[in-house]
């Protein structure tokens, strides 16, 4: 049985800097302040736990907190959030990924030129809820400017973009807010799946970008598995299987993927 790793394994960009963020402001900080982070800082539960003994608390609302600093997640926070983070004086440190903060800027103009705005993505999530947040109130309108979550499956993008171009419109505006790590993520496991007939897909089931991954292995017709931890890798799942592909969202660390590689090869 062979193992092919997609190209893209890792952390992506916007992880690593949320990490790293966090470690820096957990060194400088730990023993002087309370250290907060407004939501998972990623969505991987395994690395929120080594953040968590470091000394990073999770929190979901502000209003237990007194005073200590809130870390804003890769993800981007809600406006109402940062703002009340401003007002009860607390302090800030914003990790929310540069690609998160351009598709943000892309709402704030769309909104002031006075657009429909419309968000292609889960609307649960935390980066749609912030630019959600952004958007505020939206009218109906014949201008209508079109974005994506930054993790968003292309061709689900495109399908949403078919649905408003039937529209009655006089104007509309799309920008490929897809990040490229995801974009580049979604190409190799692609081109991995053509070449496998079993494909196990690591990474947090809440994670968005790890979501699509999977998405785009079920549709596939390969046999594909979703999971986190080496535990959950079925020795059965392999029976017969010539060829796995391993392919991981972009908050799955290296030191993961390896785990579940050296297990299926005891298998
Ligand atoms: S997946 Fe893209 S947008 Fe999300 S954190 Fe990584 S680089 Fe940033």
């Amino acid at each position: 049985m062979k193992i092919k790793v997609a190209r893209c394994a890792g952390f992506c960009f916007g992880v690593k800097r949320a990490i790293n963020i966090a470690e820096s402001a957990l060194k400088e900080l730990k023993g002087r302040d309370r250290i907060y982070s407004f939501g998972a800082i990623i969505h991987n539960p395994q690395v929120v736990e080594e953040l968590f003994k470091k000394g990073l608390r999770v929190i979901n609302n502000l209003e237990k907190i007194k005073g200590g600093t809130v870390i804003i997640s890769s993800h981007g926070a809600p406006l109402e959030t940062v703002e009340d983070i401003k007002r009860k004086g607390i302090k800030l440190i914003d990790a929310t990924c540069p690609f998160v903060k351009y598709a943000q800027n892309i709402v704030k103009d769309l909104k002031k030129d006075g657009y429909e705005i419309i968000i292609v993505g889960d609307s649960a999530h935390p980066e749609v809820k912030a630019l959600k947040s952004i958007a505020g109130k939206n009218k109906k309108s014949k201008k209508i400017g079109v974005i994506s979550q930054t993790t968003q499956n292309k061709e689900n993008y495109i399908n949403e973009i078919k649905k408003i171009l039937n529209r009655d419109f006089s104007e509309v505006k799309i920008f490929n807010t897809i990040c490229n790590d995801t974009s580049k993520r979604q190409s190799a496991t692609r081109r991995l799946l053509e070449d496998c007939d079993l494909m196990i897909v690591i990474g947090g089931k809440n994670s968005a970008n790890t979501k699509r991954l999977w998405q785009i292995c079920k549709e596939s017709g390969v046999d594909s598995f979703h999971v986190e931890t080496e535990p959950e890798v079925n020795k059965n799942w392999f029976n017969g299987k010539k060829r796995v592909g391993i392919t991981s969202g972009a908050s799955t660390p290296d030191s993961m993927v390896k785990k579940i590689i050296e297990r299926i090869r005891r298998f």
